[in-house]
């Protein structure tokens, strides 16, 4: 008898998660308590931007295999794995994350599980939760039902989150027992026949591997856009010397590229809540080096601004400046702590006149800066602009020319945020074209 699946907070991960699990072979039921996103979710309809998945939730709505609702007991009664997959923001007004969602998803579950069952998490949590929840499950389920707690950390990338849950590159379980590390080894059946790593730990274990990799991340972001702080100021080319570097198979080119640094609803808040949770444990000193990793990504925010001013003699009021990408990454509508949208916050604070255009997250941006000024092209937004600058690496940003905006703009002035463009190209057409982590001397 196939598993019957439940999938508990159907946003980026959960939706993916529960139409993966369909893909499968296996019955879903995705709940959460956004009646708004299940509506859109049961007609097949995702409420947010990731390749390849609209196709998927629909085949499988379609298909009956997939179904969403609001009502947990449902799932409780009904599932026999439950993932909880809810957000774990950083926590307002501090900087650890807020477990409120998870916590209560979890108790809510529990009291609603009538049948033998194992709940999974798969939300990032600080080290330690799993163990509590486990503790939680135990004392609050049923009498004389198998219940228990398991974790399994996720490492999908939004803009490749369907490939990356059909085929990851490792799974990492951390359970109580063997009997629930069977029942995970069932559900992952297809990625361990093809030989996909399995990684079978302990909770703490599993929680920190998902930090761990996030902390590292983070770092070569950081560590890269420290030279880049250095190149900017006496010289010498970034680009050149991420490459270099990167061909030392020790080292690697990935996650080198220099630019206005890392943002996202997963890398700041993840760093931050690490931080604070050694900090609780008495463990300080160990985590120490992530502030510093912060501030370097932070200070790459302002410096995109500096260039603007730098461009425009200081004189920024009422200049129009085009900002081209305001989600976090290409090929995802998320604006959740997104340097671009940061950084046209900032300009439009200082009076410019910001001209944005996303391919896809206009809509979320405009719902957390309504005032910037949000248009439906990039003609639009680079039309008689003072500056253009690029903050989202997008396909189609990359590909641009001068030919495509020398008739358009007001004043040839560029800031490369992201170091993708060919600088000779620009300058030779004419243009003071700027990058981070390129010296620029006005
Ligand atoms: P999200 O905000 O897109 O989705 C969370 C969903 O949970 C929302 O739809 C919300 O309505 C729902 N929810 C909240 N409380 C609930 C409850 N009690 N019952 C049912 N639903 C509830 O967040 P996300 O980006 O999907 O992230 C979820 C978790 O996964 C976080 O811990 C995140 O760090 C982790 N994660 C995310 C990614 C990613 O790329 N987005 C990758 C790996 C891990």
């Amino acid at each position: 008898m196939t598993l019957n699946i439940s999938v508990i907070g159907t946003g980026y991960l959960g939706a993916t998660h529960a139409a993966c699990m369909a893909e499968l072979g296996f019955d879903v039921l995705g709940v959460d308590v956004d009646p708004e996103k299940i509506d859109a979710l049961s007609r097949g309809e995702l409420p947010f931007h990731e390749p390849g998945l609209p196709e998927l939730i629909r085949k499988h709505v379609d298909s009956g295999r997939l179904r969403f609702t609001a009502e947990v007991s449902e799932a409780g009664s009904w599932a026999d794995v439950h993932f909880i997959c809810v957000g774990t923001p950083q926590v307002k007004g501090g900087t650890g994350a807020d477990l409120t969602y998870v916590d209560a998803a979890t108790a809510g579950l529990v009291e609603s599980i009538t049948k033998d069952s194992l709940v999974v998490g798969k939300s990032t949590v600080p080290v330690g939760t799993a163990a509590r929840l486990s503790r939680l499950v135990a004392e609050t389920k049923k009498d004389g039902l198998n219940v228990s707690l398991a974790w399994n950390p996720e490492f999908l990338r939004e803009g490749f989150a369907v490939e990356d849950t059909l085929r990851p590159d490792r799974l990492v379980v951390g359970t109580g027992s063997e009997a629930d590390e069977a029942v995970l080894r069932e559900v992952y059946a297809e990625a361990l026949g093809r030989e996909t790593p399995w990684i079978s730990t302990d909770f703490e274990t599993a929680e920190l591997v998902k930090v761990a990799a996030n902390a590292f991340l983070a770092t070569k972001i950081s560590f890269i856009n420290a030279f880049a702080e250095v190149t900017e100021n006496v010289g010498g080319n970034i680009t050149t010397l991420a490459d270099a570097i990167g061909f030392d198979t020790r080292i690697g080119r990935k996650f080198l590229n220099a630019g206005v640094g890392f943002g996202g609803g997963c890398l700041p808040k993840d760093i931050r809540a690490l931080q604070t949770r050694v900090g609780e444990l008495g463990l300080d000193h160990s985590m120490k080096f992530l502030d510093e990793i912060d501030q370097i990504n932070l200070r790459r925010r302002k410096k995109a601004v500096a260039r603007a001013f730098e461009l425009l003699d200081q004189d920024i009021v009422g200049k129009k400046i085009a900002v081209l990408g305001i989600t976090f990454k290409p090929l995802s509508d998320d604006v959740r702590d997104s340097p671009g949208l940061d950084v046209a916050a900032r300009l439009y604070n200082a009076g410019a006149d910001v001209a944005v255009f996303d391919p896809e997250g206009n809509p979320n941006a405009a719902k957390r800066y309504p005032r910037l000024g949000y248009v439906d092209s990039l003609t639009e937004a680079v039309k008689d602009a003072e500056v253009v600058m690029l903050t989202t690496e997008w396909k189609e940003f990359k590909a641009l020319t001068p030919a495509d905006l020398n008739d358009l703009v007001a004043s040839k002035r560029f800031v490369d945020a992201r170091n993708v463009l060919d600088a000779k190209e620009w300058e030779s057409a004419g243009w003071t074209f700027t990058q981070l982590g390129r010296k620029f001397e006005g």
